[in-house]
C-alpha cells in the first residue's frame, strides 16, 4: 500500500519460526544478500524468507542472529549491510563497533531566535539538556546570509556575552560561543579573525554560489579551511534531498586536507541534508578526520534529528571515537583549540 506521504509499505506475516529470515530477506540491500546468498549455496543450502534450509529442513531463521551464526559470520548491522566489505569483517571478527544515539555529549550546530531559528538561547539550552546533552555549540548564520538575518560582529559579540552570562545561570549544561561563517566566493570567511577569535568555533558553510566548477568549488573551501579560525566544515556537500543535488566539489582533497589542516567535517543530521555521505564518512575514518553529527536545530524540537545523523554516521562505519562529540567538554575543548592557528 502507499500511504499518503507516498511511502510505500508492504505487510508480510510469517510464521513466528521465519521471523528473523524474514526480516533479514525483505530489509536487503539486494547486494548484500546476493553476497550472502552464496556463502548459503557453497555449503549446498539455500535461504530465503522462511529460512536457512539444508535440502527441506530449515537449519536456522528465527532470528537473524542464527542465521549469521549458522553461516560462519558475527552479526552485522542493518546499516552495514551494503556488500562493501561487511561480510569479509564479519568473518574476520572485524566489524565496528557503531556509534549509538546516547554515545552523543554534544552538539556544536544550533540556531536561535537571533539568526533563522525558533527558540531563545535558554530554550535550546534547555531542550539540549533534556536529550542529555552536556554541552551546546550556538551557531548562528553570518551577515551574509540575509535571508536568514545573519549577525554582523556586533550583534555576535553581544550574543558571546549574554552566552557567558547565561552559563552562569544554566546547570548541567554549557553553551559554547560559536558562528555558522558563510564562505565567500573567493573561500574567505564573512567575519574578520579578530572577531573569529573570540568564539570557541568556527563553523564554516556554502550557502550561495553553488554552480562554480568543480575545481573552483574545492579550492574556495580549501581556502576557507585555510583560515586560522576554521573549526569545521557544515553541511559539506550541500545536497538537500529530493530538492538539491550536491555542489560539484572534490570531497576526497577536501577530506585529505582536513586531515592535513587539523580541522573537522560535520555530518548534519536534518534528515533532508544527512550530508557527510556515508561513504565520505568512510574515507574521513580512513584518514583520521573526526566527524561531529550535529542537529542544526532551528526550533527545540529539532534536537530529535540528532538520531537520523547517528543512522547516517552507522551507514558509513563510523564508532564513537570518530566522532567529535562524543567527546567531554574538557577533551572537546581541547580539540577546538588544536585547529587554531
Ligand atoms: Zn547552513
Ligand atoms: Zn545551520
Amino acid at each position: 500500500m502507499i500511504l499518503t506521504n507516498g511511502l510505500q509499505v508492504d505487510l508480510r506475516v510469517v510464521p513466528k519460526v521465519s521471523y528473523g529470515a524474514a526480516l533479514y530477506y525483505f530489509t536487503g540491500s539486494k547486494a548484500h544478500n546476493i553476497a550472502v546468498r552464496r556463502i548459503a549455496q557453497k555449503r549446498g543450502w539455500k535461504v530465503n524468507e522462511y529460512g536457512l534450509y539444508e535440502g527441506d529442513k530449515r537449519i536456522a531463521g528465527e532470528t537473524e542472529v542464527s542465521l549469521f551464526k549458522k553461516l560462519g559470520l558475527a552479526y552485522i548491522e542493518p546499516e552495514l549491510r551494503e556488500n562493501r566489505g561487511e561480510i569479509e569483517a564479519a568473518r574476520e571478527g572485524k566489524l565496528p563497533q557503531l556509534v549509538k544515539l546516547n554515545d552523543l555529549r554534544g552538539d556544536l550546530h544550533c540556531h536561535t531566535r537571533a539568526s533563522d531559528g525558533q527558540g531563545s538561547l535558554r530554550a535550546m539550552a534547555e531542550a539540549a539538556r533534556e536529550q542529555g546533552l552536556e554541552y551546546l555549540a550556538i551557531t548562528e548564520h553570518s551577515k551574509n546570509l540575509a535571508v536568514a538575518h545573519g549577525l554582523d560582529s556586533d550583534r555576535l559579540l553581544k550574543q558571546v556575552d549574554a552566552i557567558a552570562k547565561l552559563n552562569d545561570e544554566l546547570d548541567d549544561i554549557t553553551l559554547l560561543s560559536g558562528i555558522e561563517a558563510d564562505i565567500l566566493k573567493d573561500g574567505g570567511l564573512d567575519l574578520s579573525d579578530d572577531v573569529l577569535e573570540r568564539l570557541d568555533l568556527v563553523i564554516g558553510a556554502v550557502h550561495s554560489n553553488f554552480n562554480l566548477s568543480r575545481k573552483q568549488q574545492t579550492e574556495r573551501i580549501l581556502r576557507a579551511m585555510d583560515s586560522p579560525h576554521f573549526t569545521l566544515l557544515a553541511h559539506p556537500s550541500g545536497r538537500l534531498i529530493d530538492s538539491r543535488e550536491p555542489y560539484a566539489v572534490d570531497m576526497e582533497r577536501i577530506i585529505r586536507q582536513a586531515a592535513q589542516r587539523g580541522c573537522y567535517l560535520e555530518l548534519n543530521a536534518n534528515p533532508d541534508r544527512l550530508d557527510l555521505l556515508d561513504s565520505h564518512c568512510r574515507l574521513a575514518k580512513e584518514e583520521g578526520v573526526l566527524v561531529s553529527i550535529n542537529s542544526d536545530a532551528h526550533s527545540p524540537a529539532e534536537f530529535d534529528n540528532l538520531r537520523f545523523g547517528i543512522g547516517q554516521a552507522r551507514r558509513g562505519w563510523l564508532e564513537k571515537d570518530d566522532v567529535l562529540n562524543t567527546r567531554s567538554l574538557t577533551a572537546l575543548r581541547k580539540l577546538l583549540k588544536q585547529t587554531r592557528r
